[in-house]
């Protein structure tokens, strides 16, 4: 079927004029921060700069970094950039790593947002027949109120669940029939898991595809959940601190997600170093809103690491491509003096055949760090003798060692007894920072 766009003549621009596009709104956004945002001007000073030091998107290294830090240092409204009387909106992070912070829009901010939304949507096949089930929590976190702005924009018929309820959340699926599902990757799992246990197979309802982000979750993850529901998963990225969800995107060829370069900027950057690292390396990701008026950020960085492409995709869209991130550099754990990332124990768990339902725990015993993995049998295994269980843990045990290259002690629990999240899952309980 021939590939619909959102906004056609921007998404498959070609890479020469996106550039020249990205260069004239990154002069006029730094000339905007410069009059209107005092902490950014004062960062700029330090550095010698000028508006007239940056010409184009080559000048953008010479920009001072924004961190999380200045956001909570200037808290509540210290990077505004317009009048408040101007604003319409404010959200807020899910504060997963400390203290929230609160982005602002004009409305001019939310309608961006907004199209980033509804390019995602239409970009898994979305059109204005569709059933939209939003099961992103609506109030303070972006997801639901970004993804309903989207729909609406498609002109799809909207249902703004938000999340929890799930009984619920399966009865409009069946009597609305629902076509395409948003919500984190987590709760699309346990809507899984439910239906199954109502008796419902995955050819019952009539989801197409899944609109899935907010939180990192695994290649395994997704065939999971695609077998569990019968559709195509995709994968959303975005942060409030740029907007919301819809930064990036996933198109039918799921290769990485589309970063919609028309309005965020994105670099790559050696998180030590802060230096500037080519295409294709590995790095923390950097965004430059290139024409939000409210809450601008130049040079943001995110702390989630990942990988850009800009190799040609199947979809014709031109922008770049990220990797799915494998988790903030501070989800990062360093246990015994190894990397550890939470995701790296997702991809041993499911491809062993678990369910997604699990929970780290990391402690210091001795002076001694300690891992543990907890991880729910399904009710089948959990029949099982127990020698089978402990052969079970076993052979975990060392696919664990080989992929993270440091053991776990594994813990295989009965169906049910780990939590189930209805938004952002907490993977890792790391009791080391409370004895600090
Ligand atoms: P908080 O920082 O409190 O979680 P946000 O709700 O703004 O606040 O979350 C943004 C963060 O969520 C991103 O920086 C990233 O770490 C994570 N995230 C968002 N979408 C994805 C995704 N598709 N894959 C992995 N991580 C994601
Ligand atoms: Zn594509």
């Amino acid at each position: 079927m021939e590939e619909r766009y959102y906004q056609k003549e921007i998404e498959t621009m070609a890479p020469e004029a996106l550039r020249a596009l990205q260069s004239e709104k990154l002069v006029k956004q730094v000339k905007h921060v410069w009059e209107n945002c005092p902490p950014y001007r004062k960062k700029m000073e330090e550095k010698g700069l000028t508006p007239d030091d940056i010409k184009g998107i080559e000048d953008l290294h010479k920009l001072p970094f924004v961190t999380k830090s200045d956001l909570r240092d200037t808290y509540p409204y210290g990077m505004l950039a317009k009048p408040l009387s101007e604003c319409v909106r404010i959200q807020s992070t899910s504060g997963t790593t400390g203290k929230r912070v609160i982005a602002y829009y004009t409305q001019h901010d939310v309608d961006l947002w907004e199209d980033c939304c509804a390019r995602a949507i239409m970009a898994v096949g979305g059109t204005k027949e569709d059933v939209v089930q939003v099961c992103y929590g609506y109030g303070l976190f972006t997801g639901g109120p970004g993804l309903n702005g989207g729909s609406h924009k498609v002109g799809c018929l909207t249902l703004p669940m938000s999340s929890g309820n799930t009984e619920r959340q399966i009865q409009f699926m069946m009597d609305l029939k629902s076509t395409i599902l948003c919500c984190t990757p987590s709760y699309a799992a346990y809507i899984g898991e439910a239906l199954k246990e109502m008796g419902y197979k995955p050819q019952d309802n009539c989801l197409k595809a899944g609109i899935f982000g907010a939180e990192p979750w695994t290649e395994e993850m997704r065939h999971d959940i695609e077998k569990s529901l019968g559709i195509k998963a995709f994968d959303i990225y975005g942060l409030t601190e740029t907007s919301g969800p819809g930064v990036a995107f996933e198109c039918k060829a799921q290769k990485g997600m589309h970063i919609n370069e028309d309005h965020f900027l994105a670099e790559i950057i050696d998180p030590e170093t802060g230096e500037v690292l080519p295409d294709g390396s590995r790095g923390e990701l950097v965004f430059t809103s290139l024409d939000k008026e409210a809450f601008p950020l130049l040079r943001y960085r995110t702390r989630d690491i990942c990988v850009l492409d800009r190799t040609p995709c199947a979809c014709g869209r031109t922008h770049v491509r990220m990797s799915k991130p494998m988790g903030r550099s501070d989800d990062m754990m360093i246990i015994r003096g190894v990397n550890v990332f939470p995701s790296q124990i997702e991809t041993v768990l499911l491809s062993e055949g678990y369910a997604p339902n699990y929970q780290i725990v990391v402690d210091r015993a001795k002076n001694n760090d300690t891992l543990d993995v907890y991880v729910e049998l399904s009710p089948e295994q959990f029949s099982d003798t127990v020698s089978a269980v402990t052969a079970r843990e076993k052979s975990l045990a060392a696919a664990m060692r080989t992929m993270l290259g440091i053991g776990a002690v594994i813990h295989l629990v009965a169906p049910k007894s780990i939590a189930r999240s209805e938004g952002k899952a907490v993977r890792v309980v790391d009791k080391r920072k409370l004895h600090d």
